[in-house]
């Protein structure tokens, strides 16, 4: 039988979250926009609530609820501000990097996130911004030494660098291997040669910190290296899972935008008047907002759908194909419900303290986290075609993505 009924846990959070984003994120989100940061109190509160985890298993410190459940937490949230989870405790990427790629360390890397008290903070360090002049993979490399490995690069775009007591840095441990020559490193924050950058001044998402990390002759032990058991082919593959699963979430805090961007506008257009009656009895803007509501609950339904996937141990095939659907599609509708949003507003809707203009900029820097829409749209067209891909074809870097070459 198939149901849109949520649980009776989901429906409990999905409320409680939902009033918690409506009276105490969106009336505060300028203010974490102006101070950079979420406030330390409503860090505090979202911990308390032991939201971050909601769909680990509970032997790592979760709540074994899945990850529609952590779906539509993520979504109510974005629906009071889409920029605050990327603000918040155990809400980054680094907890679903530790579930995929950790191994033996799972459980010890996650324990800090279900922690009583603040709340940590983790980051992942994939991105760089050059390719390696003469190889495929990444410059940034992991050689062996006698004691471990030696760590030496550049990585960009790190969200919460400047918070995480730990960090998962990719780097390239063959060389000659290309994209399936890679590693991943626990590198804690207070090791000798790691320093991390000036902020990065970005177009949204103001109260998150994203920053450049530089690795000098970072010296650590063998058994920094996360799942060194894997296979270069199970290697890849589990990290494709992370980022497909890190960017269906992603894509969550886009259909909450969708939904808060079209009620704005909703509302904005019953209540401005031109000729004598409210704009929204216009037939252009009345199939305007029918169109962007249109577009919040579709993203909404591929997104649940792809989380449902993954819940109910469908083969990942499958569920690459639903969450590149998803997350692609989501991406869109943001942009298109943030953007008529700002055009039915008007004049007003470039002014600094109308809301629309935010979840505008806010939607764009989304649409370009982890796997983008275009490549979540080469993902689901060489699923179509070929019924099978190479995963390490559709990570998002530059070069890998010819997947029909
Ligand atoms: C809010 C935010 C948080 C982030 N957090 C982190 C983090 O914590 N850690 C981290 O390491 N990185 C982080 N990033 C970086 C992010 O992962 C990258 O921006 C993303 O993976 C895109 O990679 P890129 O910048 O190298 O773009 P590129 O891969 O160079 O892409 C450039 C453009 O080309 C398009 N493109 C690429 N491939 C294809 C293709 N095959 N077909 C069609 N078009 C294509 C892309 O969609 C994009 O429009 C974050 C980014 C944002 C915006």
């Amino acid at each position: 039988m198939i149901s849109f009924e949520p649980t009776e846990d989901q429906r409990l959070i999905s409320e409680t979250v939902l009033e918690f984003a409506k009276t105490t994120l969106s009336p505060r989100a300028r203010e974490f926009e102006q101070a950079g940061a979420v406030a330390p109190d409503v860090r505090r509160s979202v911990q308390e609530m032991q939201l971050a985890l909601a769909a680990f298993p509970e032997e790592m410190g979760g709540q074994s609820l899945g990850l529609l459940t952590s779906l539509i937490i993520n979504e109510e949230l974005a629906l009071g501000d889409p920029a605050a989870p990327f603000g918040l405790p155990g809400f980054g990427a680094f907890p679903l990097a530790a579930l995929e790629l950790g191994g033996a360390r799972t459980q010890e890397l996650l324990q800090p996130f279900s922690a009583e008290g603040d709340g940590a903070f983790g980051a992942v360090a994939w991105s760089e911004l050059k390719a390696h002049p003469s190889r495929a993979g990444f410059s940034c490399v992991a050689r062996e030494t006698d004691a471990g490995y030696q760590l030496d690069g550049q990585k960009a775009f790190v969200g919460n660098a400047n918070l995480a007591d730990c960090f998962i840095v990719f780097a390239q441990v063959d060389e000659s291997a290309g994209w399936g020559g890679l590693g991943a490193f626990v590198v804690p924050r207070n090791t000798d040669g790691l320093s991390v950058g000036e902020r990065h001044r970005t177009l949204g998402l103001d109260c998150a910190d994203f920053r450049s990390l530089e690795l000098q002759a970072v010296k650590l032990p063998g058994a920094a290296r996360l799942a060194p058991e894997l296979s270069a082919e199970e290697f890849t593959r589990a990290v494709v899972r992370f980022f497909a699963k890190y960017s269906l979430i992603v894509a969550a805090r886009q259909v909450g935008l969708s939904r808060s961007a079209f009620e704005t506008a909703r509302e904005y257009c019953d209540i401005r008047q031109a000729f004598g009656k409210p704009i929204g009895h216009f037939q252009a803007v009345a199939f305007t907002l029918a169109d962007r509501h249109m577009d919040g609950e579709s993203a909404s339904a591929l997104c649940r759908r792809a989380a449902w996937c993954w819940d109910s141990g469908k083969p990942e095939a499958e569920c690459l194909l639903r969450t590149a659907q998803a997350v692609a599609h989501a991406h869109e509708a943001a942009m298109r419900c943030a953007d008529d949003a700002v055009q039915l507003h008007g004049g007003a809707g470039f002014m600094r303290d109308v809301i629309v203009e935010k979840m505008m900029r806010d939607a764009k820097q989304m649409a370009l986290v982890g796997m983008t829409a275009e490549q979540m749209d080469q993902l689901a067209a060489a699923l179509e075609v070929r019924g099978e891909l190479d995963p390490a074809l559709v990570l998002p870097t530059p070069e890998t993505q010819s997947i029909f070459i």
